[in-house]
């Protein structure tokens, strides 16, 4: 039998830039993630053992991340796109161990000490090197190296607690999610909902062994429910179970109730800042952030609330007068529906046929070959794991090979849902030699089926020009430091101007007319749709901006002032916020906060403002292009310099600057949510 430690017959062992993924089975897993940290920590003794260190010190410990990847990145990402219960087993039996290396690393005083050696050393001449070692330090701060006996102890008990109490949280979320059911055998009480909510919801009484019709809870079927279910009864039964979600109120009160979590969290959290010497966990989150200071964040927040609140209040008294009466809650997402329907005339599935993928591709692809001087063809492929995976090469006109990435764009069973960016490898340079990035871009597009190519909605356009965003920041950098390359230690607050930057391209109707092209007929799509499409992008906008801002300030507020005599102060916060930014008022067992799993479970804490952020810069971005012509070579030549050759090696704000020429302001999102034009 074949010794799985053995790297002849391991695949994940063998040398290379690209493992052969088809070969990698369950089993081999752990021996090499266990291989893989034993020559680790090898490599870390020694790196702590060097005298004096110097930038080759520091290229040999960018190894170590590089080796991860090689390593651990496969079998995370296979996990994602081809799971299995035996692959499941075997990556959460390798977790622990990876998350256990990390924190040592983190906690390694020698290491620390080299880097504030290293950075005494290395000039200001280089700049590169400069921002790798300060973020290393920062990061061995915020791991708490600086600390000794009880307090280092109590750290990363502190860290273990709120990983642990952070996923209870999200369970109980997931399950007051999942107890939820809605029975029903009377056809009118489901009038309005889409025929395919319905079948699914038969299917399951079916299932349950009743006649009728059984809705769950989760996001899709809700938001359906409530913009389309024409009882208003059906609406508020749904609205209330949830927004009641694991607390004290609701269909299911205190049974799965996140109240006490809540308090334990923020309490943790406040302890751990205050461990490694910040004075609120508001400023903890900053430490990584783009976002200077707490009182930017919230002034940023208020300043785009100012500028908004009218429009919103204007836009709510619209879908008012529509519906001839004062609404609640329930009842704004199912009129402002009926009346962009009414507006707009325009359904979404109408224009799938005009996006088949190939077309959207092709057109993709060219626009990146017109802004950025580069062909981008289908290679070669190196072994993939699914029949449906691509692999593609970015090349210079020159034939200079730059990049690859790998596409994996439809649904199937034992795939992660939703879609993403993932490196891959990361550029690093290794011996003199330099290794160039590879990317992942994987979506959930319905696979083609016969002689019908996949059909894109445009929201789905819109996510692949995201996540395309989000390839070329990845490939396109010029950096040789691994954990500063691409996308890798670029400011959380600042990681999706990319992305969010390229999505504006689907809505120019120059791009419209390329990808755009019925997949039978091969009609381009009309310019009435076009425009439709466009009008709909700002309908009612300054309504989902308000909400937006009121989950980042409440975020943001409750982390800022939390204190440890006072609680967490959840709902007066959040009463004090509403008061502030919301329009509609909820009603009075609203305990959203409950279930709010991005800042409770989540990465987002103190910076759930992150979104509103990036959309700001992506948007000012955007209109230096409008400036000059969008499909300007001189601006876009100017971008992938300042931004995407770059990555995490300078800070965001300067490369921003370099770029724009100025500090970003707000005017760009609100024109482009058509909230300037009407304030
Ligand atoms: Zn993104």
């Amino acid at each position: 039998m074949a010794n799985a430690s053995d790297p002849a017959t391991n695949p994940l062992l063998k040398p290379g830039v690209l493992p052969a993924f088809s070969a990698i089975k369950p089993e081999h897993v752990e021996p090499a993630v266990r291989e893989l940290l034993a020559s680790q920590r090898q490599a870390l003794s020694a790196a702590e053992r060097v005298a004096t260190p110097d930038l080759d010190w520091l290229r040999d410990l960018e190894r170590i991340s590089v080796e991860i990847d090689r390593v651990w990145g496969p079998v995370y990402h296979l996990n994602s796109v081809v799971s299995s219960p035996p692959l499941r087993d075997a990556f959460n039996r390798c977790l622990p161990l990876v998350t256990e290396f990390g924190t040592e690393l983190g906690q390694n005083t020698a290491l620390y000490r080299h880097f504030d050696t290293l950075q005494a050393s290395v000039g200001s001449a280089r700049p590169v090197e400069q921002q790798v070692i300060a973020n290393a330090l920062r990061d061995f701060r915020l791991g708490g190296v600086t600390l000794e006996g009880a307090a280092r102890d109590r750290y990363r008990e502190v860290m273990q607690q709120l990983a642990a109490k952070q996923a209870t949280f999200e369970q109980n979320v997931m399950d007051a999610t999942d107890a939820f059911e809605h029975r029903e055998t009377n056809a009118q009480a489901l009038a309005g909902l889409p025929e395919f909510v319905l079948d699914r919801a038969r299917a399951l009484a079916t299932e349950r062994g009743f006649e009728g019709w059984c809705l769950r809870l989760d996001p899709p079927t809700y938001q359906t429910v409530l913009a389309h279910a024409e009882s208003p009864a059906l609406r508020e039964k749904y609205y209330q179970a949830w927004v009641t979600r694991a607390s004290d109120q609701g269909p299911h009160a205190g049974r799965w109730d996140n109240s006490q979590l809540i308090e334990e969290i923020m309490a943790l959290r406040h302890e751990a800042a205050q461990l490694v010497g910040f004075k609120t966990f508001a400023e903890y989150s900053l430490a990584t952030k783009m976002a200077e200071s707490p009182q930017r964040v919230i002034e940023f927040l208020r300043d785009l609330a100012r500028r908004s609140l009218d429009v919103a209040r204007e836009e709510l008294s619209q879908v008012s007068a529509y519906a001839g009466r004062r609404l609640e809650s329930w009842d704004v997402p199912f009129y402002a529906e009926r009346l962009k329907q009414e507006k707009l005339e325009l359904a979404e599935e109408e224009l799938r046929p005009y996006f088949p993928l190939p077309r959207v591709l092709e057109g993709l692809f060219t626009l990146c070959g017109r802004l950025f001087d580069l062909n981008v063809t289908e290679a070669a492929q190196p072994d993939v794991w699914h029949d449906s995976v691509r692999y593609y090469e970015l090349r210079r006109t020159d034939g200079t090979l730059v990049g690859s990435f790998f596409t994996d764009l439809f649904a199937r069973p034992n795939k992660r849902g939703g879609a993403w960016m993932g490196g891959c490898v990361s550029r690093a340079k290794l011996n003199g030699h330099t290794q160039l990035p590879v990317a992942h871009l994987v979506c959930n597009f319905n696979a083609p089926s016969g002689d019908t190519p996949s059909l894109l909605t445009h929201t789905e356009v819109v996510t692949l020009f995201h996540e395309f965003g989000h390839t070329l920041h990845h490939v396109l950098t010029e950096v040789d430091y691994p954990s500063v390359a691409g996308t890798n230690g670029v400011a959380w607050d600042a990681v999706e101007l990319p992305s969010q930057f390229l999505e504006n391209y689907c809505w120019r109707p120059e791009v419209l007319a390329e990808i755009g092209r019925h997949y039978r007929t091969g009609e381009p799509l009309p310019r009435a749709k076009i425009d439709k499409l466009n009008r709909s992008r700002t309908f009612l906008a300054a309504l989902g901006m308000v909400r937006q801002i009121e989950f980042a300030l409440f975020d943001f507020r409750l982390h800022d002032e939390y204190e440890p005599a006072r609680g967490s102060r959840v709902q007066e916060i959040l009463a004090q916020v509403r008061n502030e930014v919301a329009v509609i008022e909820p009603p009075a067992y609203n305990r959203s906060a409950h279930s709010f799993g991005h800042i409770f479970a989540g990465g987002y804490a103190a910076g759930y403002y992150s979104y509103k952020w990036a959309e700001v810069l992506a948007a000012d971005a955007f209109a230096a292009f409008e400036e000059s012509g969008v499909f300007d070579r001189t601006t876009a030549d100017r971008f992938r310099r300042a931004v995407l050759a770059t990555g995490g090696s300078r800070k965001a704000l300067e490369a921003f600057v370099e770029f724009r020429g100025r500090q970003p302001t707000l005017d760009a999102l609100l024109k482009q949510a058509g909230i300037a034009q009407r304030q």
